[in-house]
């Protein structure tokens, strides 16, 4: 594989084969996979990558995958101008990279995983599984199925309801483990060392955090080839987070755009919030807390790239906004009356954190933004219960109708 140099640890820089392995056996850092940019500058090019695939494989050339066999329709979603969300808050070029509608199964997860599963086939596991918030069993779930192979999807077992069922319907083995996510991640760590399956955010996770990396892609393309000036992310384990800003940088080393400036903002739920925190506090480490929000998808409370992810704000000259749960769900209510755009809780954080960040003039009018909306709000349904008007209820009557209708409007 010419454009994949092989595996590099994070915190030594000793390398590996492309394995299905994640710690360096050194230092115990994480491995990321390495390119040969010099190699792909040659084959890549915007008319290339224009004329590929309508999925996030049109940027094969900076993916780690020979052959992709699932997911084949992951990837290039909408990027939609939002001006009626953009006049509220006070942005003149505001954009929504909206993942709500990415295919299969309604998050950004689809992304990660289509290439993790891709992986996991060429490696030639029969068994794939995860540690999950939701959205990534889901995804899990669904590729197994298209693939073929053998599927468990470990989660904590208070998930809201309709993510659950959107893993049973694709007939894996859900676990549903008593405790936080951070509990599910140490009980899947040990499962993944014992049992010798493809967990793709475990052994696999090197090749499943590049698909993130589509999400920088797809928004340089769409915006006529440039970075945007800022960009606000929201963060669980902090892998999208950072992953996006080496798409970013990606873009231009391979030569298709210039030097990179987008500023990155991270965004997280003030009941999880250990990366913005550490941040706050300048501290270049992270100390794990108990998440307690309403944001499930991002709760995760001991975040394995939280530190790349301070690095990566560093260097971008960025910042870390929190928000509450009730200003979560306001968020997820704007972006659907203005845009109307539904999306789950994470996507409620972004849209809160933006709009502090204007408030606090960390971003100005005129600069183009792009907020990352990375999840589907019919995921999360129960969690606007009592939060939304009623419908008027009335009997099937045009006297009714006018009485209890029309004064009420
Ligand atoms: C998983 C997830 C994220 C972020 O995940 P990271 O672990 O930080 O990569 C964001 N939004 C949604 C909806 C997710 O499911
Ligand atoms: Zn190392």
């Amino acid at each position: 594989m010419a454009k994949v140099k092989g595996l590099v640890c994070k915190e030594c820089g000793r390398t590996y084969p492309v394995e299905p392995i994640h710690v360096c056996e050194f230092c115990f850092g994480p491995l990321e996979v390495i390119y040969d940019y010099e190699e792909i500058k040659k084959i890549i090019s915007k008319q290339k990558i224009e004329n590929g695939p309508l999925s996030l494989w049109r940027y094969i050339d900076l993916l780690p995958v020979e052959n992709p066999i699932v997911g084949l329709t992951a990837g290039f979603t909408p990027l939609k101008k939002a001006d009626k969300l953009g006049e509220v808050l006070g942005l003149k070029n505001l954009y929504i990279k909206d993942d709500s509608v990415n295919h299969p199964t309604l998050s950004f997860k689809d992304r990660v995983v289509s290439v993790a599963i891709s992986k996991a086939k060429e490696f030639g596991f029969d068994t794939a599984a995860c540690a999950s918030t939701g959205n990534l069993a889901n995804s899990v779930a669904a590729h197994c199925a298209q693939a073929g192979l053998n599927c468990f999807v470990f989660i904590p077992a208070n998930l809201e309801t309709q993510k659950i069922f959107g893993s049973l319907v694709f007939n894996p083995t859900v676990v549903a483990v008593e405790g936080t996510y951070d509990d599910v991640n140490r009980l899947c760590s040990e499962v993944a060392n014992d049992m010798g399956w493809a967990f793709v955010n475990i052994n696999i996770r090197p090749f499943y955090a590049e698909g993130s990396k589509t999400l920088a892609f797809e928004v340089v393309e769409q915006l006529g080839w440039t970075a945007p000036d800022a960009v606000v992310v929201p963060a669980a384990s902090g892998s999208l987070y950072t992953k996006i800003w080496k798409g970013l940088k990606e873009m231009s080393k391979v030569g298709l755009i210039e030097k990179v400036r987008t500023r990155m903002f991270g965004a997280q739920a003030e009941g999880c919030s250990p990366i913005a925190q550490a941040w706050k506090e300048g501290r270049d480490f992270i100390k794990p807390v108990k998440p307690n929000t309403i944001a499930k998808s991002i709760a995760i409370g001991n975040p394995a790239d939280g530190i790349y992810a301070l690095q990566v704000t560093q260097e971008s000259e960025g910042d870390w906004e929190v928000a509450t749960d009730e200003e979560i769900i306001e968020g997820i209510k704007l972006l659907a009356q203005t845009e109307g755009i539904f999306t789950e809780t994470a996507g409620g954080t972004t849209i809160a954190v933006l709009k502090k960040l204007v408030e606090k003039s960390l971003i100005s009018p005129e600069e183009t933004v792009v907020a990352y909306i990375t999840g589907n709000g019919y995921k999360t349904l129960e969690v606007l219960e009592g939060r939304l008007c009623e419908p008027i209820r009335i009997q099937a009557s045009l006297k009714d109708f006018k009485e209890k209708v029309l004064t009420k409007v």
